[in-house]
């Protein structure tokens, strides 16, 4: 669908500007082109025919965050993240695709295999040295304008994948009921693979059963580029993959992954079967983070205690914890946006974490703000991005967190990147790794 079809909500911007405050690009910049009343403007501005389609539109387009923030501070909840995706769409239509969004999202997304055999090939890159060459050549241009600047974002990556060690199949749990589907997000499986195999463990504390699933992407990074034809071709092949499924739940731990399948049946609002079967499938989604939490408060009744028994097997955790010399351990949460305002999940981690043995809960000032992350966001607004994450590391420093925890596989690497970039000491969790953390911060103290 075109921009034009929007203009009724597009027009329903009275300018107001209350969005400016909360929105983290116009905070950085201070141009009215970064905010949601400027960019809604420049919509309007397209469909009355005062704007041309030209390459110039690139920037106000592609440097929206996504993040939702304005939204959340507009009377009229003018849903600004999904306009401009649209026009972003529409933009792709017009002026034409990159060949690395093509070979992405056409070539490996769909396809998990080829995507592990691709993340292998940048981890030997990466961790040989070689990309530094070919930034050095100028070749990871190619990929991204900023690619080059973004290059050190990650000292090293993970020669596995989860389901490289994890083949997709069913698991056994400890728990008595509940037949949980793992679904692996892109994020969790070829970069945090340690948070993705904490979750694997932790589900199947909770199951009688945790199927590892042979799922593809779920379609949020080319929805993000504009790019509808791919994102329904992918949320179509994991509709088959979730109809295939004997499980009472699918759990995902990004939290990314998670906001874009309940999405599923507004992605196909145009086509009836596929909604259907979206729909149908709905509220068996399940972000981690609600799931532990649900299932934290029903332990206390369910026959599932006795395999809740993890907190039990954790509770000597605290002493490991003093063993760094403090004597509780500060800890503090950032919340992904497809988390807080994509679900709503907000209560949830923080009810998580401070039931947790030996940790102390500090809460940090603007938790909500987006990091910066955004998907590949670093990889084509560098500079942009680093000073939204700035911010957040002020933030993280006024906290003295030890350990900073959330629920993304993109902001993990952007707040640990920022973490890095400060010279900070905190550590960055995935809240599965919590769960699991008495192992992880032996691993990672070594
Ligand atoms: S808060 Fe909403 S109505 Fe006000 S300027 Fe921003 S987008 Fe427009
Ligand atoms: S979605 Fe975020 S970055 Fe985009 S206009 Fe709204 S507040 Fe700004």
């Amino acid at each position: 669908m075109t921009v034009s079809a929007y203009y009724d909500d597009i027009a329903k911007c009275n300018k107001c500007g209350f969005c400016h405050v909360a929105c983290p690009i116009f905070r950085t910049t201070g141009h009215e082109s970064g905010v949601a009343r400027g960019r809604l403007a420049l919509l309007r501005g397209i469909i009355e025919k005062r704007v041309e389609w030209n390459e110039e539109l690139e920037d106000p387009l592609f440097t929206c965050l996504g993040c939702g923030a304005c939204t959340t501070n507009c009377f009229g909840k003018i849903p600004t993240t999904d306009l401009v995706l649209n026009a972003r769409a529409e933009y792709l239509d017009k002026i034409g695709k990159k060949p690395a969004h093509r070979l992405l999202f056409e070539h490996l997304l769909p396809y998990p295999k080829r995507l592990h055999v691709a993340a292998r090939a940048v981890a030997l890159g990466k961790n040989s040295g070689a990309s530094k060459v070919a930034n050095a050549l100028g070749l990871l241009r190619i990929f991204g304008r900023d690619l080059p600047k973004a290059e050190g974002m990650v000292d090293k990556l993970p020669m596995s994948s989860f389901r490289g060690t994890v083949k997709p199949g069913v698991y056994p749990g400890t728990g008595d009921k509940l037949k949980i589907g793992y679904f692996v997000g892109c994020g969790m499986d070829v970069i945090q693979v340690q948070a993705g195999k904490a979750t694997f463990e932790v589900l199947k504390t909770k199951a009688k059963s945790v199927t590892v699933m042979d799922n593809c992407c779920c379609g949020l990074p080319p929805y993000t580029y504009g790019d509808l034809g791919n994102t329904k071709l992918l949320a179509r092949k994991n509709l088959d993959v979730f109809e295939k499924l004997d499980v009472d739940l699918i759990v995902t731990d990004c939290s990314s992954c998670a906001s874009f399948l309940k999405k599923y049946p507004k992605i196909f609002k145009d086509d009836e079967r596929d909604a259907a079967r979206a729909n149908k499938e709905l509220p068996m989604i399940k972000d981690v983070v609600e799931f532990l939490y649900a299932d934290e408060q029903d332990g206390k009744k369910s026959s599932d205690e006795a395999a809740g028994s993890y907190h039990d097997a954790h509770a000597s955790a605290p002493q490991q914890l003093t063993g760094t010399g403090k004597g509780s351990v500060i800890v503090t949460y950032h919340d992904p946006c497809h988390a807080v305002r994509g679900q709503g999940i907000k209560d949830e981690s923080r009810g998580i974490l401070k039931n947790l043995p030996g940790v102390t809960f500090k809460e940090m000032a603007e938790a909500d703000w987006c990091c910066g992350g955004a998907g590949s966001y670093a990889l084509t607004h560098y500079d942009l991005s680093q000073k939204v994450l700035d911010r957040k590391m002020k933030n993280l420093k006024d906290t003295d967190a030890d350990i900073l925890v959330t629920s993304c596989p993109a902001c993990m690497i952007q707040l640990a990147y920022g973490i890095k970039r400060h010279g900070m000491k905190t550590k960055v969790f995935h809240i599965s790794e919590m769960l699991d953390y008495q192992e992880q911060l032996k691993a990672r103290q070594q």
